[in-house]
């Protein structure tokens, strides 16, 4: 009867750091098996679809955290909890039934001082299945845990060891380490189900990368995953001006002080004696969503094929009601993504566009014109005379393919040749353009020579004709800055891109004459700012619902480090090099 006592009053705290998962989350929290006592904690980083109190069960803390770290992130939901176990999930895993009864039974036995479950894949995959079994005699044999295995401990442990180090990776393996000086780690079943969606550009690929860096983390220990200091990581990307705080599903607020951004951009404008200012708007560029075909290594947007957040009808509607009011006087409308093509309004939006006299631009990752259901697209955007620009990192197999995933780059091929075949790239009413980024931590070359080597080689080989090729330089944020940081190359990129800082490029930059607008409607500088969260405001979040062209003018463009990757060198842009 005690033990019955003792395991009922054992209160669990699962903390859940995220980050763009708002929908994953509110699937995840909506199935948890909390009992009288246990309490749900969501450290949220997301900086476009933030999670919401509505997505979460009554009583249920929400917080937002200042840096995307899933070390940082755990550390304060669990500074928050007041349950003896804590209980880490990841967003996107399903807990099985009964895992939480399966955990409270372990933790009975007092030399526990923590562990993990088992896991499995939400794929068919049986590589995947055989990896799941490497690494359940991986946790059985080392007590070794990673983050997707619903990594449990009870807090007196994790408080004595001093929580999760701030490392960029293998903060898992790492706690799992020290926590074994005090106690046992258990492996527990049910397995939980984590999702696969890391490996949609490739299974074997991807496991062989873990696999190296496990075992670059067993031969060096955290050395090259390095520390990051929690002032650092407050500082790094958090938009001027922006505030956080904790809040439960109730609503109340305990507001925390926030370090800002340190804008050395500004202060190099200043020095060089350069201003960015707007010029009257030229373009008007719709960002319809993070839902893509493909998971890109570089992807500035984090797009991929579940990501959810898309535009409505609705807001299709409220833009094209703006572009008929009055000032609205906008001569291109950029349509970016993800894929824009994947949203179910794409056809509806470029058609309602070209109704109203304007010119249209589609970002197009190419593969998806020979995706299922999507085999009229070439055609529908040939007939509308869309101008294509089109992502093509090399005109060599193995750099597309390293950055854009297997099999990307005869996809390209096949759809340029399907493109040509219509027209693009060969008549002046039909554009197409490519655009070249550099396949690693570095700026690119020279456009007018790159261009040249494109042109023959794709001629050459292919029989494909394009018009123009645009460079554009990597910008450090989203997946490209997780991937820098992920191989240490955050902080030298950082300064590649200031050594290089070109005051002649600042004239040209994209945010002085663009609109840019997310898939809800809000205004932004840039789609750069639009994925870090930087909305414009005037006194309030601004949507382009509400935007009169008059204040937008006197509206201060918002900066920040990243922008160093916009005036790096010869300059990038949407439309290529600047200088
Ligand atoms: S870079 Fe483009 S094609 Fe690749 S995942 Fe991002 S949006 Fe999709
Ligand atoms: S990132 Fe955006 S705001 Fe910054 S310089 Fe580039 S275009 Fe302008």
């Amino acid at each position: 009867m005690g033990s019955v006592v003792a395991l009922l009053e054992m209160r669990i705290s699962v903390v859940i750091p995220v980050h763009e998962d708002r929908l994953e989350v509110r699937e995840l929290a909506s199935r948890l098996e909390l009992q009288e006592g246990d309490e749900l904690i969501v450290v949220d980083a997301s900086c476009c679809d933030p999670v919401q109190r509505d997505d979460l069960p009554g009583g249920a803390k929400l917080m937002h955290s200042t840096g995307i770290n899933r070390a940082h992130q755990q550390n304060l939901g669990a500074e928050k909890a007041h349950g003896e176990i804590l209980l880490f999930l990841h967003a996107d895993m399903t807990l099985p039934v009964g895992s939480l009864v399966r955990l409270r039974e372990s933790m009975m036995d007092e030399g526990v001082a923590g562990g993990g479950f088992l896991r499995y894949f939400n794929s068919r995959s049986k590589f995947l299945r055989w990896t799941c079994r490497l690494a359940a005699l991986r946790s059985g044999l080392l007590g070794w845990f990673l983050g997707d295995q619903a990594l449990f401990v009870r807090r007196e442990a994790f408080e004595r060891v001093g929580g999760f180090r701030l490392l960029v990776a293998f903060e898992d393996f790492d706690l799992c380490r020290r926590l074994k000086r005090l106690g046992r780690l258990r492996a527990l079943t049910p397995p939980v189900i984590s999702s696969a969606r890391r490996f949609a550009a490739g299974e074997v690929r991807r496991s062989l990368q873990d696999f190296l860096l496990v075992l670059r983390y067993c031969l060096q220990g955290k050395k090259p995953f390095r520390w990051i200091r929690t002032e650092e990581m407050k500082k790094e990307w958090e938009p001027a001006g922006s505030d956080a705080g904790m809040e439960n599903a109730d609503g109340e607020v305990e507001a925390r002080e926030v370090a800002t951004s340190v804008n050395t951009f500004d202060r190099v404008l200043d020095q060089e004696g350069v201003s960015l200012q707007r010029i009257f708007p030229e373009v008007l560029q719709i960002n319809v969503g993070k839902l893509c075909n493909l998971t890109c290594i570089h992807c500035h947007v984090d797009a991929g094929p579940k990501r959810r957040e898309i535009m409505t009808r609705e807001t299709v509607e409220g833009i094209l009601k703006w572009l008929d009011g009055p000032g609205a006087e906008v001569g291109t409308v950029d349509l970016t993504g993800g894929a824009p093509e994947m949203i179910p309004d794409f056809r509806y939006l470029v058609t309602e566009v070209k109704n109203r006299g304007r010119h249209v631009v589609d970002r197009c990752n190419l593969t998806i014109l020979l995706e299922n259901g999507y085999e009229d697209l070439a055609e529908f955007l040939q007939g509308h005379e869309v101008e294509i620009v089109a992502s093509m990192p090399c005109y060599e197999p193995d750099n597309v393919e390293q950055q854009r995933g297997e099999g990307v780059f005869d996809a390209s091929i096949k759809a340029l040749q399907l493109l040509n075949h219509l027209g693009y790239g060969r008549e002046d009413s039909l554009p197409l353009h490519l655009v070249y980024n550099p396949n690693g931590a570095f700026l690119p070359g020279d456009q007018s020579e790159l261009e040249a080597a494109y042109k023959e080689q794709l001629r050459k080989v292919f029989g494909i004709e394009f018009h123009r090729l645009y460079t554009i330089t990597n910008l450090p944020i989203a997946r490209f800055a997780a991937w820098l940081r992920h191989n240490n190359g955050f902080e030298d990129y950082m300064g590649v891109l200031r050594d290089a800082f070109n005051p002649s490029a600042v004239e040209g930059l994209m945010c002085r004459n663009t609109i840019s607008v997310g898939w809800r409607g809000e205004v932004y500088d840039c789609d750069f700012n639009q994925q870090l969260g930087m909305q414009l405001s005037n006194g309030k979040p601004l949507f382009l619902r509400d935007l009169d062209l008059t204040e937008f003018a006197e509206l201060k463009i918002l900066t920040a480090e990243h922008c160093f990757g916009c005036t790096a060198g010869a300059g990038s842009s949407c439309g290529g090099a600047l200088v």
